[in-house]
């Protein structure tokens, strides 16, 4: 049975579907939530929900030519501010935004901004975006996010209406998964609690190639004694280290979990139940507490940009149980 709870995102356009319904849109919000839990998404489906052609309730079409253009990001009248690694957005890049704002629209229903993860402005640039907030313009609708909204100036805030999008409940997103049909309920069940409540964390197309991946680093790294090439090509790639180390920490947190006899419903990869069992027996707390030492030790220095080759081999070392 699928859950109901419903993705922060359908709450939020609900919300706006009900705000426009009493024709009571605020000119300004600010979405609040953690990373990846999909802010933009969400504002980029408030933009189509405004300028949809054919919007039934709470609902977009996805396929009328307002839709098509803003998900192609080709929308004359839909404005999405810098690139997502951006470290600041400068004065000018907002300025070049809201001179838009001014201006009369040129197909849209609505005029949107959306300026994701607005804690990136610099002050100027923040005071400039204030004046704007402070002078709403007609059928304008400015979307601002963040995950670290204590970042954000007070004075912006308090011209905006706060929207929370709250992490989702994990049997909720493991049946979301599941009936996406390309995994298994317990594959699932391990994705969802990789998710940490964020949908944007498993993009169900590549829902699969995670769980594959996991599965390499049980039977390739852990399970084989000798495989250097695994771990050969694993370094080319940091990121690939980073998610590596990741799903060991879970690994051996696990097996402490089921050392002290905690449900396993409660374990993570629970689709990998019976490796955890037997290696549950292989290892005394004082290695299992060794090893997580040491995979936190490995993250940390290649956090630091260090060569982790020497900290993996050790690992695979320390790990290894015929
Ligand atoms: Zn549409």
């Amino acid at each position: 049975m699928i859950a109901t709870e419903k993705f922060a995102s359908e709450m939020i356009l609900e919300r706006f579907a009900q705000a426009l319904k009493v024709g009571r849109l605020a000119h300004a919000y600010l979405l609040i939530g953690p990373k990846h839990i999909g802010k933009k998404q969400t504002a980029l489906a408030v933009a189509k929900l405004v300028n949809c052609e054919r919007a039934a309730h709470a609902t977009f079409c996805d396929a009328c030519p307002a839709c098509v253009k803003i998900t192609s990001g080709m929308h004359p009248d839909v404005h999405v501010l810098g690139q997502e690694d951006d470290e600041s957005i400068k004065i000018e890049d907002v300025r070049d935004l809201l001179s838009q704002v001014q201006l009369r629209a040129f197909e849209a229903r609505t005029k949107v901004f959306i300026i994701p993860n607005v804690e990136r402005l610099t002050l100027e640039a923040a005071n400039a975006l204030l004046k704007t907030l402070e002078e709403p313009a007609k059928n304008t609708l400015i979307l601002l996010t963040t995950s670290i909204p204590d970042s954000v100036l007070g004075t912006i805030k308090s011209r905006c209406q706060t929207l929370y999008l709250f992490p989702l409940g994990r049997t909720s997103l493991r049946d979301r998964l599941a009936a996406a049909g390309q995994v298994t309920q317990a594959e699932a069940h391990f994705l969802s609690c990789l998710a940490e409540g964020c949908p944007g964390r498993i993009p169900s197309a590549e829902a699969k190639a995670i769980v594959q991946r996991r599965n390499l680093v049980i039977d390739q790294f852990l399970l084989t004694r000798d495989d250097d090439m695994y771990v050969k090509d694993i370094l080319k790639d940091p990121a690939q280290v980073k998610e590596m180390l990741h799903f060991l920490f879970c690994w051996f947190k696990d097996i402490s979990l089921l050392k002290i006899d905690v449900e396993s419903v409660h374990v993570m990869n629970i689709d990998r139940l019976t490796d955890l069992k037997v290696m549950k027996e292989r290892y005394t707390f004082e290695e299992i507490e060794e090893i997580i030492s040491d995979i936190v030790k490995t993250r940390k220095a290649l956090e630091e940009n260090f060569n982790v080759k020497v900290p993996l081999a050790l690992l695979k070392e320390r790990t290894w149980k015929r």
